[in-house]
Formats: structure tokens, C-alpha cells, sequence
């Protein structure tokens, strides 16, 4: 009896002493995910199995059993086989505005003018208290004719209310009698950088780049409770993507106030990176204190304006337009500010970031970069769309290391009427993305929303297949310049990190890089093109935490 209890005893302090040395061997980790495929988008796109987490960074990642043996945690999470994606960074998009478009007026995929001004009057009826009325998303090509509108219905309409919706591609507007009014709009207003359109001597509320300011600079400014209705919005549906880190493309420093506040007070998880309108104000805020950082922000970039949009006709072209005689578009300010701006921020940390889409704008860009940076020079420089370029400036992109900054999903969304615009000898060089990658070896990729939907999934899909939703073109679309799935996850996640300056903070699984990191029901590499819109995200982690999912 005694023995028996000695032997049960010795046994009892046998499991006691393997349990505490088993635990004691372990690391303690914050959070183990195991039994996934595990896309690291490391330098060799390697596969693995589980990782480690802690306070909010990756350990380690490995084979299932390396992991779970070296570490323990308070959180494990079988991910039950399925893949998992470092988060998708958007590399070019209005995060702000995005936000602000969920609370006005949805405008998006209206198929005429009259379907316009019924969801503006749906939204006045329920919106009586707002005093201006905001809508965007309109577009004339998708309307019988496609010509602008014009404002007569909207003035009868809303004779006391200003009215100002904006074109799907926010280069474009149309405003009624009242708002002009209050911008004091009158026809033949001389500026540069727009145009105000007039038939028959009148206004017709329509416009274009520049013009939209005169009346925006009249409504009424945002309070920082607007700014937090907008943005937890926004990054709610931008988490329910995958998306973890967005590049904001024009903000004013106060806006950036106001995001940095939000997301000290946790109210805003959402990593963003800015580039900040080219304005004096944010140049004499922002220069002399150099770049802005902090766990979640970045602020290290310039975005300017060289041309409009082809959907306008406000892309500035070399030869042109097919579909309006005579009409080449224009620059949206003179050579010379260009050319000052890059002379400015080329002795400065900042980025200078170019919205470029027609081949004219692209080219005086390019050459401008080319006089500021050397070859081999790691300024990143950046064209934002890089639309169309002409055969003999691709190089120019190469030679000086500028970063094209690409949209996918512009490519299929313009592929209706682009070849209108410009004519197929000069439609083989735009939306060039496997050529532009070539330049760099490495190209990032984005939506641009709210100009395109948010999803990640359709960008890969126009990146890989170059078809929209509907399966539209059978042949794909100028297939020529697709990507590789490799390619286009690359694009979606560290490139897109690396265009941001953030390629050692995120973009990838790697020991030391931020947990940011998405569990999805499909594996983007291998399933049909048929499938890949169906693709759930069934988790979305940002720095270690769940911030999307069951
Ligand atoms: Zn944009």
C-alpha cells in the first residue's frame, strides 16, 4: 500500500516536473496560427505552415510542428487549412473621402441623369436637415447619349438647397443654380486648370478639374464627430476586405490632425499612409518638421495634379483626342510648378507623388523626375495611374527609378470607351502593366477607390485575367499586360508596402514585421478565375489583433 502510494506519488511529481520543464521550454507567444497555408510574400514567396505573434508583431513562422513546439500562447488559431495572406495594402486611394462618400449621396452605376436626380431627391427626403446636398459616382458613359448633363431639373428641383455631385472619377461635377450662386460662378470665368461649361451663353452646372473648387471651397467644414462617422465606417468595410494599410492620396494637414487624434484615441485602427495635397499651407506645415510617423501613420508623401482623367476628356495627350476634334486636354498647372514642387521636395525625405494619366502629362513628369533624381537614387518618386505613355517614355520610368503607381481594375472598368478617347494604336500602351512592372521589377497596385469599388479580390482579378466581373472581354483584355498571381499578390501586399516606404514594417509574414495578416476561405493562387470574387475573408488581423471576423 505504501509503496503503491510512493509509486503514485513519484509519478504525480514525474508529471509535474516534465508539465512545468515542457512549459518552460516554451516561449511565451501572444498568438499562435497554425494548420494554414501561410503565404509569407517573402523574397522567395515561400510557403509555410503556422507563425508566432507578439505584442503585435510575427516571431516566427515555420512548419506547424517547429512552431507549436518552440511556442506557446494565450490564443492559438487552427486555421483549418486555409490560406493566409499577409493584409492588402491599397496603394492608392482616397480613405478619406471613401468614408465620406458612404454619407452622401450614392451616385455609383446610375444608368441615366433621371436615376441621378431620383436618388438625390430619396436622400433629401430623408436627409432634410443637411444643408448642402453631396453626391458622387455619376457617370455620362453609362447614360443613353453619353453627354454631360445638365443642371435645369436639379435647379427646379432644389431652387434653395446647393447641390453638387461629383463624377464617378472626381474630376468632373455638376452643380445646380444655387451652389453656383453661392461660389459666385458666372459664365466665361477665366481659370486655370478647369473649365466652367456654358451652352447658349448659360451655365449648365457641369465642372470640370479646377471649376469644382470654386464650390467646394463653400461647403461648410467637417467637425472631427463627421471625421469619426466617416472613417469607422470606412475601415469596417476596408477590414471586411482584407485591406489592413491604405495610402491616402491628398490630404490637407488638418485632415491628418484629425486621423492622428482618432487613432491615439483608438477609435481608428486602420494604417495609413498620406500624401498631402499640394498646397502652400501643407508645405509650410509639413517642411520644416520633415515626414510624420507613428505606429499607424505615415506621412511622407506630396500628391500632385498634372492632368485630369481620359473619362472627362481632362487627360492631357500628345496627340489628339480620337473622339473630340482638336481637343489634346490639359495640364492642371504650368510646367514651371512642377518643375519648383520637384526642385522643392528633392532635397527633402518627402515623396513626390504625381497623378499622371494622359501620354503629354506622364512625359513632363518623367522628365521633370529625370532632371531631379539619379539613376539608382531610392526616392521611390512615384506616377500615380501612368495611364498612357508613349512607346519612347517607358524608360524614363527605369532610368530614374520612378515607381508607376497602378490601378488594375481602371483598366477594366475604362476598357468600354478608353479606345474611343484615344484610338487603338495609342490604347496598346496604356493600361500597361506588365510593361511598367518590367521597369522596376517590382509595381504596386491599387484601387483608387472611392473612383473603383474597394476590393481587393477584383483588382487581382483585373490583374491576372484583365476581365471585370461580368467575364467581360472573353480574351481578356490586352492580356499582353497581365500579371502573374504571384505578380498581382505581390502588387496587393509588399510592393504596395514598399512604394509606401513601409516594406520593413508590413507587406509580408516575416519574423519581425507587423502581425497584419488575413485568413481566406479560398487560396487566390490556385482557385478559378470563376471563384475569385466568391473568396470570404474569414479573418482580418492587424497588428495581432482581430479586427475583422467571428
Ligand atoms: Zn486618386
Amino acid at each position: 500500500m505504501v509503496t503503491q502510494i510512493n509509486s503514485m506519488r513519484f509519478i504525480l511529481f514525474l508529471f509535474i516536473v516534465v508539465t512545468t520543464f515542457g512549459c518552460s521550454n516554451r516561449e511565451q507567444a501572444d498568438l499562435i496560427v497554425h494548420n494554414a497555408v501561410v503565404y509569407t510574400v517573402d523574397s522567395s514567396f515561400s510557403i509555410d505552415e503556422a507563425f508566432a505573434v507578439k505584442e503585435g508583431k510575427i516571431i516566427a513562422a515555420g512548419k506547424n510542428d517547429d512552431i507549436l513546439n518552440k511556442y506557446e500562447a494565450k490564443e492559438t488559431v487552427d486555421a483549418k487549412g486555409n490560406a493566409v495572406y499577409p493584409g492588402f495594402i491599397d496603394a492608392h486611394a482616397h480613405f478619406v473621402g471613401y468614408g465620406q462618400s458612404l454619407f452622401a449621396v450614392n451616385l455609383y452605376d446610375c444608368k441615366s441623369f433621371d436615376e441621378v436626380i431620383e436618388r438625390v431627391q430619396k436622400f433629401v427626403a430623408a436627409h432634410a436637415s443637411e444643408k448642402w446636398i453631396l453626391g458622387r459616382g455619376w457617370d455620362q458613359n453609362k447614360f443613353p447619349g453619353k453627354s454631360f448633363p445638365d443642371n435645369e431639373k436639379l435647379n427646379v428641383l432644389f431652387p434653395d438647397k446647393p447641390v453638387l455631385l461629383e463624377r464617378v472619377d472626381g474630376h468632373a461635377y455638376i452643380a445646380n443654380a444655387k451652389a453656383l450662386e453661392l461660389a459666385g460662378v458666372y459664365p466665361n470665368q477665366k481659370l486655370t486648370g478647369g473649365e466652367i461649361e456654358i451652352k447658349n451663353g448659360k451655365l449648365t452646372g457641369i465642372l470640370i478639374d479646377n471649376a469644382g473648387d470654386l464650390v467646394r471651397a463653400k461647403i461648410p467644414a467637417a467637425s472631427k464627430a463627421d471625421y469619426e462617422k466617416w472613417l469607422t465606417a470606412a475601415q469596417q468595410n476596408c477590414f471586411a476586405q482584407g485591406l489592413t494599410t491604405i495610402t491616402d492620396c491628398g490630404l490637407n494637414y488638418d485632415d491628418v490632425d484629425i486621423i492622428d487624434a482618432l487613432q491615439k484615441e483608438g477609435k481608428l485602427d486602420m494604417r495609413l499612409y498620406v500624401m498631402l495635397s499640394d498646397n502652400k499651407a501643407n508645405y509650410d506645415h509639413y517642411l520644416q518638421k520633415g515626414p510624420y510617423k507613428t505606429d499607424k501613420l505615415f506621412v511622407h508623401g506630396f500628391k500632385v495634379y498634372a492632368d485630369g482623367a481620359l473619362g472627362s476628356r481632362g487627360a492631357c495627350l500628345l496627340q489628339p483626342y480620337n473622339d473630340k476634334r482638336g481637343w489634346y486636354g490639359f495640364l492642371l498647372s504650368s510646367k514651371a510648378h512642377y518643375d519648383s514642387v520637384a526642385a522643392l521636395l528633392a532635397g527633402t525625405d518627402f515623396q513626390m507623388c504625381t497623378h499622371a494619366i494622359g501620354d503629354s502629362a506622364n512625359r513632363e513628369i518623367l522628365n521633370i523626375y529625370n532632371k531631379y533624381l539619379k539613376a539608382g537614387n531610392d526616392k521611390r518618386w512615384r506616377i500615380e495611374h501612368a495611364q498612357v505613355i508613349n512607346e519612347n517614355d517607358f524608360d524614363l520610368f527605369g532610368k530614374a527609378s520612378v515607381i508607376p503607381s497602378v490601378q488594375p481594375t481602371h483598366a477594366t472598368s475604362d476598357m468600354y470607351w478608353a479606345g474611343d478617347r484615344l484610338g487603338t494604336e495609342r490604347l496598346k500602351n496604356s493600361y500597361a502593366l506588365k510593361k511598367l512592372l518590367q521597369q522596376n521589377g517590382w509595381l504596386p497596385l491599387g484601387t483608387d477607390f472611392p473612383v473603383e469599388d474597394i476590393s481587393p479580390f477584383k483588382t487581382f482579378l483585373a490583374a491576372v485575367f484583365r476581365r471585370d466581373a461580368t467575364g467581360f472581354p472573353d480574351s481578356g483584355f490586352q492580356k499582353e499586360n497581365a500579371l502573374s498571381r504571384e505578380e498581382a499578390i505581390r502588387g496587393m501586399t509588399i510592393w504596395a508596402a514598399k512604394a509606401d516606404f513601409l516594406e520593413n514594417e508590413t507587406g509580408s509574414i516575416e519574423a519581425g514585421k507587423k502581425a497584419d495578416f488575413i485568413i481566406l476561405d479560398k487560396d487566390l493562387m490556385h482557385i478559378p478565375e470563376n471563384e475569385i470574387l466568391n473568396t470570404k475573408i474569414v479573418a482580418t488581423y492587424s497588428g495581432g489583433k482581430k479586427v475583422y471576423g467571428k
